[in-house]
């Protein structure tokens, strides 16, 4: 999965999960939520 701003590759943890968000069918990752804080499903 591809972060849904900024295109960054998201890897998935060892169990298997995504070190994202997800928002709708997206992946927002860590920093983007960081950097937009709530407002990053305005960047979609
Ligand atoms: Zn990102």
């Amino acid at each position: 999965m591809k972060c849904a701003i900024c295109k960054e590759k998201i890897e998935n943890t060892f169990l298997g999960k995504i070190k994202g968000t997800h928002v709708g069918k997206k992946v927002v990752c860590p920093a983007c939520q960081k950097k937009h804080k709530n407002n990053f499903k305005e960047f979609l």
